[in-house]
């Protein structure tokens, strides 16, 4: 019993390490809402709970669902290491880009930019369609995939620092540092706007977490040689195991010489997220929302007369 949970353990602390921290996602999702105009507002504030539960299922689909892992990063550096050649190719279409270099060699390299615009058309059809449960399920997956775009380290084959000696930096980066800084960031995005070129959009997105992955590892070294490697970690006690976690002193040190760096890339993620939720909607005729089904009027009815 006590193997299986220690198993159990390990393989949570790998899923950990695979994406913005579950936390991250979560925030992405729930503040986005509050970007969102009037027309939208009221109905997706209603289902906030939901979209905030639900804005890491596609983490957690990776592990049953095949051909899912892709679909969360791009390692732009296995196409070229130069990022002047790189801004020359992309945007490239999906078949395009198949054709170049065949389709297993893209899969495999990563698909993030394609999906998240395949994830757009879903969240547009599912408007379309004016179906609640599928307009939430591709807005929530739409929020995952967009907060994913903005992580440096999803846009690298060095994603874990594995072939610079920094293995641990992506669970760092993007789940010790922002659940130990959040309180200090202002995420509240501007009213969403409308973005024409979806494609373009998403690029330019995957093309400035790239720009950062060199600072990123950079400061890390940096900050390393400064705090001492013994001074780098510190030990928490996390029910019977004793848990590896980069000491607060270093995160701090490491948080401050990127210098806002997390909170921009995350507030962009939340505006980034609001623009698509509303253009989706609007590039599909801006359709009146479902109303609320029979079961969910009933149980407000009731709230209503439990509480009032
Ligand atoms: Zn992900």
């Amino acid at each position: 019993m006590r193997r299986l949970r220690h198993n159990l353990y390990l393989a949570l602390a790998v899923v950990g390490l695979s994406s913005w921290g579950f936390p991250a996602h979560k925030w992405v999702n729930a503040t986005a809402i509050h970007g969102l105009p009037p027309e939208l507002h009221g109905w997706f504030k209603r289902h906030h709970a939901w979209l905030t539960e639900h804005a890491v299922d596609a983490d957690r689909r990776k592990h049953t669902m095949e051909g899912e892992s892709e679909r969360h990063y791009i390692d732009l550096d296995r196409y070229h290491a130069d990022p002047d050649t790189l801004a020359a190719w992309f945007p490239m279409t999906w078949g395009a880009a198949c054709e170049r270099w065949g389709e297993e060699t893209v899969q495999s390299n990563g698909i993030a930019p394609w999906n998240a615009q395949w994830a757009y058309r879903r969240l547009q059809e599912a408007f379309v369609a004016q179906d609640a449960e599928r307009i939430l399920r591709a807005a929530a997956d739409l929020g995952h995939y967009v907060g994913d775009l903005h992580v440096p380290l999803h846009t690298t084959e060095n994603y874990d620092g594995q072939f610079t000696g920094q293995k641990g930096i992506h669970g760092l980066w993007e789940g010790q540092l922002p659940e130990q800084f959040r309180s200090t960031y202002l995420l509240a995005p501007r009213t969403a706007r409308y973005l024409p070129d979806v494609a373009s959009a998403v690029w330019d997105v995957v093309f400035a977490s790239h720009a950062a992955v060199d600072s990123v590892l950079r400061f890390e070294r940096e900050v390393t040689e400064r705090v001492g490697e013994a001074a780098k970690f510190g030990y928490v006690e996390r029910g019977r195991v004793l848990d590896r976690r980069y000491a607060p002193a270093f995160c701090e040190a490491y948080h401050g010489a990127l210098e806002g760096m997390l909170e921009r890339r995350l507030r962009a993620s939340i505006q980034f997220t609001a623009d698509l939720w509303y253009s989706a909607w609007l590039e599909a005729g801006a359709p009146e929302l479902p109303a609320p089904s029979e079961a969910e009027r009933w149980w407000k009815r009731l709230l209503n007369w439990t509480t009032g």
